[in-house]
């Protein structure tokens, strides 16, 4: 771009320089009139995002001045794309009014509209928060990584802060947060390069700001109170974070105040961890597709406030990990579950409730429009009514009271009640302004500014009739613009019949615009009037929304409360009309569900049709030394419903920890810290990562963070490579699940080797799904039941998807071939392959077949490759894993000497045989 001196150097352009360089790296909305115009490169950007045309100032000229502008009113929409594309918008207004001012308007930026800190309720998702997220790293003084986060929603103020113990906590929280910005702290760059593979439509700017203590602190107690920070977050690193995205926030909209309502500090190891990896596969907000109808919280939200939706979205993403927190739910949902009259008032009642979280923001940010105090005057008439219900009844104060949910919290609010009623217009406009916001008798001052105007009208008006008969011409017309003011309009016809007295104001294509002394008298008493009553309703409004946002804090505290109610009632209704049952949580390591269902895929299958199936694991020792079992190995053919099976357990535990019922017939759930899984196929191609190398660092994730008390869910471990690699890591995988993680865990497979693990090992357990072949085609019966399956039904399964009719015929021949003889496969008028050969060419084909002699077909279990298996090494090599984790534990690092150390590895791997 040429940058030539004299375009650039008029006064509009110099001011609009020095505005664009406080804020370099926003697009300048520069207010001009009824415009915002964008200049120079902020132009050529905004123009291809918004498709606008592209003009300049100075045309063809050397130092030609690229612009385009959006009209002032239409403005909203154009800064939503542009902020929904990752950009951010510096609105730079006009600090006076042009017609009082000589000279240039002084302009200042008075807001930064930003992917997270939005322009208005059109950007929001009532649903859904619209989070802000600052990530901070801190060096300890020996070295170590310690890791703050903190969000904060400016629609709602919520503002929380955690500490986390590394980069992939911080991914999973990221993860459950779904953020609209990340604000990323000095030292977190690769997270940030994480982020831009995983989330690459996720808006991301690096924080240079260096946050030292004193200003961290400095800014904490601004914002809320002095010492108020560190009472909630202990943690120095959080409470930076939570500093970051004040001091940004701040930023975004110079001299205002935020509307924070207080720092929640959120502690990892409080509630469920399900990592970002979980969350997907078990489709909790969305499904792989994106898709959110499809996903859990679609059929579990029968809430009727956007604050219950909230809660809703959140308990789901963060279950709880705490046995009376979660009974105190189940309560409040059973509570609603037994009083269906109550429920369906209530859900009538919250059905008329607004989302007063986010209008006590818009009062204490000065942002209310009178829509908004409509909608809060409608709520708070309901509110008392809704007390009273809950207070009639003992139970829900049991239920409820001690969760923030009592009639305690639903303060009436009486005063601001009473002020609406008398302030506000019954059906007012939507701005203030133009007369019909405030109620008439509220204020002397506007009524008589209201008279003047409206008596304005009426002269006029008679102005109008009179002219009409003193010129004898019926088609008179008295018309205003906001450019032209009042004037009186003639035809052509008409024009040579216009009095002497009468001035011409403008020549039109259909005849002549007038005015005469008297029209000018009149019209400029009318605009007085009218300027008064907008100057005087617009002060009264901005002073009642002042007076409301006193009751912002009660306003709060009735929304949690709200919600509180809206999620039980949810979820009630939930139970009610799909038959859930409540489930028994406690500290024991059990896992127990009877009749369980899946509660996406039985709402989507035809009515009646969704089999229901038993689970029963027991991560106790007691129970493993006995009958009972920590680790399912689950068989079947293809398609039998394996995946939804172990899909559903995990769903159950997730639905029983947030605090709702459970699609089963009973449940017994001893609580459960973490539910890893590791589902389905996908590759990360971006990230250079192949099939299998996801899978195995999904499998490595899974391994690392389990614990006794962990949930692991692992569905066909080890596909993505050859037979002989991928049974072998799956065996070894199941055995440290089994003997060393001890962890409740269902492991579905394909491997039928593997089932001779579920024989052997202690505490593992050969379950299956049933299905049986007639004719080549396959029936699925969706059972569940003790012992592995034989066969994966693969080829008939094939059928099912419509594999031309040739290549099914070859692919039977070669099962035949495979099964009954052993024999691998010969290509079409070729030799013998070697067996070695098919066993990495063919490992679909080689893993379906059935080895297991009990079935007849034992004549595949002598081929080579498979001899392999034949003996499970379960036995030895669980005990020489126990004895080196005994060793391994009893030993302190510290007091090793570093030769000492490298003996005993190399002492352990002998005893392991490595
Ligand atoms: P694969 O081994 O090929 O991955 P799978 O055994 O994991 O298959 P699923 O994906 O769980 O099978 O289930 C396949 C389909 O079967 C589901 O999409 C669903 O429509 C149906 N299904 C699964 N479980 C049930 C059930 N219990 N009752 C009725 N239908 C079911």
């Amino acid at each position: 771009m040429a940058k030539g001196k004299d375009a650039h150097d008029t006064p509009l352009m110099r001011q609009y320089l020095a505005a664009k360089g406080t804020h370099p790296d926003a697009l300048l909305f520069f207010r001009l009139g009824d415009f915002y115009e964008l200049f120079l490169e902020d132009a050529v950007v905004a123009a291809k995002a918004l498709d606008l045309t592209l003009t300049s100032r100075n045309k063809n000229a050397e130092d030609e001045v690229p612009m385009c502008g959006v009209p002032h009113h239409a403005a909203a929409s154009y800064i939503q794309r542009l902020t929904d594309l990752g950009h951010r918008v510096a609105l730079c207004e006009q600090m006076a009014d042009p017609q009082t001012v000589k000279g240039i308007v002084p302009r200042e930026v008075v807001r930064v509209v930003t992917p997270a800190l939005v322009f208005d309720d059109a950007s929001l998702r009532a649903g859904e928060n619209a989070y802000l997220v600052a990530i901070e790293i801190e060096l300890g003084p020996l070295g170590e990584v310690s890791f703050g986060l903190s969000a904060y929603d400016g629609s709602t103020g919520e503002l929380s802060a955690s500490a986390l113990p590394d980069e992939r906590s911080v991914l999973s929280e990221l993860a459950r947060l779904d953020p609209r910005e990340v604000l990323l702290g000095p030292g977190s760059e690769s997270i940030g390069r994480t982020l831009a593979t995983i989330r690459p439509r996720l808006a991301q700017r690096s924080s240079a700001l260096a946050i030292e203590a004193k200003l961290r602190d400095a800014t904490l107690d601004r914002v809320l109170g002095a010492g108020a920070a560190a009472k909630s977050e202990p943690s120095s690193v959080a409470r930076t974070a939570a500093a970051r995205v004040i001091a940004y926030a701040e930023s975004c909209e110079p001299g205002k105040t935020l509307p924070v309502a207080r720092l929640t500090s959120k502690v990892t190891g409080d509630t469920l961890v399900l990592d970002a990896t979980t969350q997907e596969h078990l489709e909790l907000v969305r499904t792989n597709d994106g898709d959110t109808r499809g996903a859990l919280l679609t059929q579990i939200d029968e809430t009727k406030t956007s604050m219950g939706a909230r809660l809703l979205r959140a308990r789901l993403l963060a279950p709880s990990i705490d046995v009376a927190t979660i009974r105190a739910r189940h309560d409040a949902v059973a509570f609603y579950l037994e009083n269906p009259g109550l429920r369906a008032e209530l859900r009538a009642r919250l059905g008329r409730i607004a989302d007063t979280e986010r209008i006590a923001v818009k009062l204490l940010t000065g942002r209310a429009l009178p829509r908004d105090l409509v909608r809060l005057q409608k709520t708070l008439d309901e509110i008392p009514c809704i007390m009273q219900e809950i207070a009639r009844s003992e139970s829900a104060l049991v239920a409820l009271g001690g969760r923030g949910g009592g009639p305690s919290s639903f303060d009436p609010c009486d005063a601001a009640r009473e002020l609406l009623e008398r302030a506000l217009a019954v059906d007012p406009g939507a701005k203030p302004g133009g007369g019909d916001v405030l109620r008439e008798g509220y204020d002397a001052e506007l009524d008589e500014a209201r008279m003047l105007a409206k008596g304005g009208q009426e002269l006029l008006v008679g102005l109008e009739s009179r002219l009409r008969e003193e010129t004898q011409i019926g088609s008179l017309k008295l018309k205003y613009t906001r450019v032209f003011g009042w004037y009186i309009e003639l035809t052509k016809t008409h024009v040579a019949r216009a009095p002497s007295t009468w001035r011409r104001k403008q020549t039109i294509a259909t005849g002549e615009r007038y005015t005469n002394d008297e029209l000018d008298a009149l019209s400029d008493k009318v605009a007085h009037a009218e300027d008064k009553l907008s100057a005087r309703e617009t002060q009264l409004f901005a002073e009642l929304v002042k007076a409301l946002s006193q009751d912002a804090e009660r306003l709060r505290v009735q929304a949690r409360a709200l919600a509180e109610h809206d999620v039980a009632q949810s979820l009630a209704e939930v139970a009610h009309r799909y038959d859930y049952t409540r489930p028994i949580v406690d500290e024991g390591l059990e896992l127990s569900l009877v009749d369980a269902r899946h509660p996406v895929v039985e709402r989507l299958a035809s009515a009646g049709t969704f089999v229901p199936n038993d689970v029963s694991l027991d991560a106790s020792d007691e129970a493993c030394e006995g009958s009972g079992s920590r680790l399912w190995l689950v068989s079947g053919p293809n398609m039998a419903g394996k995946s939804t099976f172990m899909r559903q357990v995990a769903l159950a535990v997730v639905l029983a920890q947030m605090g709702a019922f459970v699609p089963a017939r009973s449940a017994k759930i001893g609580v459960v810290d973490r539910v890893l899984t590791r589902v389905g196929a996908s590759d990360n191609l971006s990230k250079g990562e192949s099939t299998f190398m996801v899978e195995m660092k999904e499998t490595a994730n899974v391994l690392y963070r389990a614990t006794r008390r962990s949930l692991v869910v692992l569905d066909e471990i080890g596909r993505g490579t050859s037979t002989y690699d991928g049974l072998s890591i799956a065996w070894a995988v199941a055995e440290h699940l089994a003997d060393v993680l001890k962890c409740r865990a269902l492991f579905a497979t394909h491997y039928h080797e593997l089932t001779a693990l579920g024989d052997a090992q202690k505490g593992c357990e050969n379950h299956s799904v049933s299905a049986r072949e007639h004719d080549g085609d396959i029936v699925f019966f969706h059972k569940v039941g003790l012992g592995a399956a034989s066969r994966s039904y693969g080829v008939a399964c094939a059928k099912l998807a419509g594999l031309p009719e040739i290549v099914l015929s070859r692919a039977r021949a070669i099962l035949e071939g495979l099964e009954t003889r052993g024999e691998a496969p010969r290509a079409r008028g070729e030799a013998v392959i070697r067996d070695v050969e098919v066993s990495e060419r063919d490992t679909r084909n080689a893993r379906d077949v059935d080895t297991r002699p009990k079935r007849g077909r034992g004549a595949r279990a002598e081929a080579p490759q498979l001899g392999l298996f034949a003996a499970p090494p379960a036995d030895t090599t669980a005990s020489s894993v126990r004895g080196v984790v005994e060793r391994l534990r009893a030993v302190d690092p510290n007091a090793l000497t570093p030769l000492e150390a490298l003996l005993l590895v190399a002492q352990l791997k002998k005893e392991l045989g490595a």
